[in-house]
């Protein structure tokens, strides 16, 4: 039969499709939303090998190759403890631990009106993977999602590895970056599964009032759409807002609160994170929504069981001093680079950040000679200056720019003057500059 006629494999539809982003293809064309991972290598290929200065990365959030951002010694010494008693060698369960989901309840349970039960908690690998699991949980036909813009990419790449449709509700810069809910109103049909919110925020460095949050709970409520909250960044604020769970408003509308310790410990390789049920009405369980994540982890890998097991004395042993070091660095850094940055004419930054590890900023290009564009402009500072920063394209801003402030203060203070030289280098009017 095959002889003389071409073999058509059917794998190959579906990769067609989502090339040519037709038909079956047409929302898994968009797979092709670049990641930040993606945008960054794409930017280090364009250095030049020449220049002896060493590259200084603004483009990521992991300072952990910094000595002053290396984790609590507490840290370290759980993870030895657990490999060495020789007990943590086995499979674990695919909701992670007891002992681990327990310890991650009591630590979430500080602040909330009610209390979690371990069984509210699993543990994943990294908070990436509690996007994952949550966003093949929602995924039906027809679905879709609300997602911020300028957002985190990786959310957008896995809704349409799913094929579930995104809608983006904007945040509203000149407002301290908060939500804008009229437009989250707007766009909510009764397909609308959830909103997603980042708070501290990636990459904008908003940290929400407990009033704002609370109106996101209340309209999240009246549209009948559950909250995903984005926590990764919880407790690394120093700005004048203190961080607020968004679980504390569980009983308003039921939220799903991703977490981990990749950010807070300073550790993104240790890859353990979390996904918790907040939601004390138990609308999530009744709905049979549990079971649907209890599903996807019995088909997703676990997190090293002796990463799970050293929870319970990571959290009850890292110092009060190593967090307080930690948001001292950060605001000596964020107070760095808002007051290098006031003085480059070209760009401005409307809010100063209060939390996590980033600065969203305005880039004029009609200001500069010979730059197209964010990206034109991150290829070019990539190449003269050997610094890395993050186009807004790739969060979904077009004409901007997200610079991490999250590195050792001195390398940043070289990092912003080789900006400001780019920058004076490219005017249009120098004498502005
Ligand atoms: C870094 C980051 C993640 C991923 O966290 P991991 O624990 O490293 O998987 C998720 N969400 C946001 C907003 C992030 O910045």
């Amino acid at each position: 039969m095959e002889n003389g006629t071409k073999k058509v494999w059917h794998f190959q539809a579906a990769a067609n499709g989502a090339a040519n982003g037709n038909g079956n293809g047409k929302a898994r064309s968009k797979a092709a939303v670049a990641t930040i991972r993606e945008v960054r290598f794409a930017l280090m290929d364009n250095l030049n090998k020449e220049d002896q200065r060493p590259l200084i990365e603004l483009g990521h959030g992991d300072p952990s190759s910094f000595p002053c951002f290396r984790t609590d010694s507490a840290a370290e010494d759980a993870i030895v403890d657990a490999v060495r008693s020789g007990k943590f060698n086995s499979y674990g369960p695919s909701a992670g631990i007891l002992p681990a989901r327990r310890a991650i309840a009591g630590y979430l349970n500080n602040g909330l009106p009610y209390e979690l039960s371990p069984e509210d908690v699993f543990m994943t690998l990294g908070c990436a993977h509690a996007i994952e699991v949550t966003l093949t949980t929602l995924a039906r036909p027809g679905s879709n999602i609300l997602l911020p813009r300028p957002g985190y990419p990786y959310y957008d790449a896995c809704a349409a590895n799913r094929n579930l449709e995104v809608r983006h509700y904007g945040l509203l810069s000149d407002h301290g970056w908060e939500v804008d809910l009229e437009a989250v109103e707007s766009l909510t049909d009764h397909n609308t599964a959830a909103i997603v919110i980042v708070n501290p925020g990636n990459p904008c460095g908003n940290v929400y009032s407990y009033e704002h949050l609370k109106k996101i709970a209340e309209t999240a409520r009246k549209l009948g759409i559950l909250v995903i909250a984005d926590e990764v960044y919880g407790h690394l604020a120093f700005g004048s807002n203190p961080f607020v769970a968004m679980g504390v408003f569980g009983s308003i509308a039921p939220v799903i609160t991703l977490g981990s310790i990749s950010k807070r410990w300073i550790v993104p390789g240790w890859r353990l994170g979390w996904l918790v049920i907040s939601d004390p009405n138990n609308v999530l369980r009744n709905s049979g929504f549990v079971d649907l994540i209890r599903g996807s982890l019995n088909t997703s890998p676990d997190p090293p069981t002796f990463i799970q097991a050293a929870v319970p004395q990571i959290l009850a042993n890292t110092k009060e001093s190593f967090f307080a070091r930690i948001n001292g660095l950060l605001r000596e850094a964020v107070d760095l680079c808002y007051e290098r940055l006031e003085d480059i004419a070209c760009i401005t930054c409307p809010k100063k950040p209060e939390g996590s590890m980033f600065a969203m900023v305005k880039l004029e290009c009609s200001e500069l000679e010979g730059i197209k564009d964010d990206m034109d402009f991150c290829l070019k500072l990539a190449k003269e200056e050997s610094v890395i920063i993050l186009p807004g394209t790739t969060v979904g801003q077009k004409g901007w720019l997200r610079i991490t402030f999250a590195i050792e203060p001195a390398t940043l203070e070289v990092a912003l003057g080789r900006i400001k030289a780019f920058c004076e280098r490219h005017a249009k009017n120098k004498n502005k500059q």
